[in-house]
């Protein structure tokens, strides 16, 4: 699955210190599955993943820490981005009434979207009116009548007339009516229709609606390019109403919408109730694409797997005492770090001390340590009190040093090792306090 993909190759990315773009090519490449398998658009996909690609292949990524949770959140913040970054408001002009229709395919849930947005308006403020300019379907103006009810606006039906003279006559109505805002329904066909776009054109032109808005079903698959753009070319339209995303899709078609069109998206329709037209929020939906719940538990649980790690080995610690292993771990986690002067640099104000120091940092002392430390057998690493001056000249042979650098480590282990003694009594009396209760 994908889960298990990104799963993959995120464990592997956070082994490393350092990425390699063979690393980055290979997490791009699970990136465009996810992206593809939630249906965006391959034109825009192919076109996401060279820009994201790029971003990811500064040194300031490559090298950084956490190269793996880096490259998650440049592709997030790209496809933020591409999904426009700040939420969508309706905006409305000064005209009595405003007027809104909607457009979109049969069964793309304008007929819904128009009583949603009759109900929100509606707990605006605002007295909407919805005009029921479908009159292809049958019982299409009924299903609006009885929907319009339920929420307490009325509904504007003008049986028999031509679709054009209905959405004109609503508008009269509302004027009469004091109604502020009308909402027109239009017909949808199930493909583009040369007869349906040159009539929501007529419509359009007839009553000059202060916005267009484009009803599209989060399921369309990459087909929604063709539709969107043919929309874009006849009707235009100011917005984008991403509809059934309660459903299991993804909603990539809202991405290749927004990135095709550069229409931004308004609002998401979230089931088939009239509360459920929600903002639309470019973060959250940049998630669902991206399968990111999921991806987010991944770098959520690999940061608990390290704590707990380290917590274990802090038990273990001061239950056993700190051995020559534990030296070596630690060390290899500074250097992990960037060594000292990767670690001063992080701190505040380290930089400044580095300057200081004119950058001087003898790392070397890592490697001789760590020569020592391998040059030592299992037993004395785990128990350095038995290494004598004998085993000290054997290591010290081992690991290309002198048997004073191997004192030098003896007791910096001493310095460490009375420390973890210190930190087991206070744990014992501690533990001790607890049971006396
Ligand atoms: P229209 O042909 O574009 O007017 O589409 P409708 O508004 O009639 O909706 C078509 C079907 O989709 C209806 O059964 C709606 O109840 C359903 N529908 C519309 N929007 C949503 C939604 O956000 N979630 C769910 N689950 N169903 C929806
Ligand atoms: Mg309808």
């Amino acid at each position: 699955s994908l889960s298990d993909r990104l799963n993959n190759t995120f464990d592997r990315l956070r082994g490393k210190g350092k990425l390699t773009e063979a690393d980055i090519t290979s997490a791009m490449r699970d990136i465009r599955m996810a992206l593809l398998e939630a249906d965006v658009n391959f034109k825009v996909v192919k076109d996401f993943v060279a820009k994201t690609k790029e971003r990811c292949m500064t040194a300031d990524v490559m090298e950084s820490l956490t190269p793996a949770q880096n490259v998650v959140k440049i592709v997030l913040d790209e496809l933020t981005e591409l999904l426009g970054t700040t939420e969508s408001k309706l905006v409305f002009s000064n005209r009595i009434p405003n007027v809104i229709m909607l457009v979109g395919l049969q069964g793309s849930g304008k007929t819904t979207a128009a009583v949603k947005l009759a109900y929100l308006l509606k707990k605006q403020g605002r007295s909407p009116l919805l005009a029921a300019c479908d009159v292809y379907r049958p019982a299409a103006a009924d299903q609006l009548a009885t929907l319009g009810g339920e929420i307490g606006v009325p509904v504007f039906r003008g049986d028999g007339a031509h679709p054009v003279q209905i959405a004109q006559d609503a508008v009269r109505e509302a004027i009469d009516k004091l109604r502020d805002v009308v909402i027109v329904d239009t017909a949808g066909r199930l493909q583009i229709d040369e007869q349906m776009m040159q009539e929501a054109v007529d419509i359009k032109r007839a009553v000059k609606p202060d916005q267009v808005l484009m009803v599209v079903d989060a399921m369309t698959g990459q087909d929604i390019v063709n539709v969107v753009s043919t929309f874009a070319e006849r009707t235009d339209f100011d917005g984008v109403i991403i509809s059934k995303l309660d459903g299991d899709a993804r909603g990539g078609g809202a991405l290749s919408v927004r990135a095709v069109t550069g229409k931004p998206i308004k609002f998401v329709s979230m089931g088939e109730k009239p509360d459920s037209l929600e903002p639309f929020y470019p973060d959250r939906m940049a998630k669902r694409i991206l399968g990111m719940g999921d991806v987010i538990g991944i770098i959520e649980k690999a940061q608990e797997a390290a704590d707990a790690e380290t917590v274990a080995s802090a038990e273990r610690m001061l239950r056993e005492g700190f051995t020559m292993n534990d030296m070596l771990e630690q060390m290899k986690a500074v250097k992990k770090m960037g060594g000292m002067k990767g670690i001063l640099g992080m701190l505040p104000g380290g930089q400044k001390l580095l300057n200081q120091m004119g950058g001087n940092l003898d790392e070397s002392v890592f490697a001789k340590n760590e020569a020592m430390i391998m040059s030592m057998t299992a037993e004395e690493r785990m128990r350095p009190s038995i290494i004598n001056g004998q085993r000290r000249a054997r290591i010290a042979r081992g690991s290309g040093t002198t048997p004073a650098d191997v004192n030098q480590l003896m007791k910096q282990w001493g310095e460490m090792n009375k420390m973890m003694s210190r930190m087991r009594t206070m744990a014992q009396q501690a533990g001790a306090g607890k049971k006396g209760k």
